[in-house]
């Protein structure tokens, strides 16, 4: 018996010399920029487990970024236009989140959605352990981690208010989005210099302070077929990728 499904993605290489990865909630004095969601095997073989987060909302900005340069209006992240006490949030060239939906759906809606629509894209969850796990793992990849630990000092003593440590990390990672549904050439070729565009942004904290450069080495289009059977009550799992340059190539050509 074999259960099988084919879909498309998009496969981004990226490389960072340092992240601080989202801005952090801050909960009993930690900052939790890097949200931990595995302390390790018992064995000692798979150390802690953390989630990378932020990088949908890079995307984001991204296509706000890219589509204000070329002129064309698309949902800003806010659904609203201003704020209680009436500053204005939403600049020239853009809509409140999900208003041009349905009858005037900008390239960003189309596939990022809002609360009207669901999204095409699902981003993989990018779960990394430290580089220094020297068994790896199948489902994480391996960044390194740094904590830096800060603390405030009451004004004039040496007495602490509160301490917390602030993550970083650093290295190559792999984010795969899968297209839910098939998307036009236009909207595969706005994605793709969505991508393009995103060393231009930072990622995380810290930007002004020399951290969140992304550089981009690999993009790639593929087509994935996924396949899973069970041996004698084992589930056995299997993924065969096919680039699809000229239909990427295509995509791109639109714009
Ligand atoms: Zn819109």
């Amino acid at each position: 018996m074999i259960v099988s499904r084919k879909f498309k993605r998009i496969k981004i290489t990226a490389n960072t010399p340092i992240a601080k990865p989202s801005n952090g909630q801050v909960s009993n004095g930690k900052i939790n920029n890097l949200l931990l969601i595995g302390n390790g095997s018992e064995d000692g073989k798979e150390g802690k487990r953390y989630l990378l987060k932020g990088l949908r909302g890079l995307l984001n900005h991204s296509m706000m970024a890219l589509a204000k340069q070329k002129g064309i209006e698309v949902c800003h992240s806010s659904d609203k236009v201003e704020t209680q006490s009436g500053e204005k949030l939403i600049g020239e060239g853009y809509h409140p989140n999900g208003a041009c939906y349905p009858e005037k759906e900008c390239i960003r809606h189309q596939l990022m959605g809002s609360i009207k629509k669901k999204s095409v894209l699902r981003f993989e969850t990018v779960v990394i352990i430290s580089e220094k796990n020297k068994n790896g793992s199948i489902t994480a990849q391996k960044m390194h981690i740094a904590t830096e630990i800060r603390n405030s000092l009451v004004q004039g003593s040496k007495k602490a208010i509160q301490d917390f440590g602030e993550r970083y990390v650093a290295g190559r990672f792999t984010l795969k989005i899968e297209l839910l549904e098939e998307i036009s050439q236009e909207e595969l070729g706005f994605l793709l210099q969505s991508i393009l565009y995103i060393p231009e942004l930072g990622f995380g904290g810290a930007v002004n302070n020399g951290a969140g450069k992304i550089s981009l080495e690999e993009v790639a289009l593929q087509e994935v077929e996924r396949t899973r059977m069970i041996k004698k009550g084992k589930v056995f799992e299997e993924e065969n990728e096919r680039n699809l340059w000229k239909e990427m190539e295509e995509g791109m050509s639109t714009w």
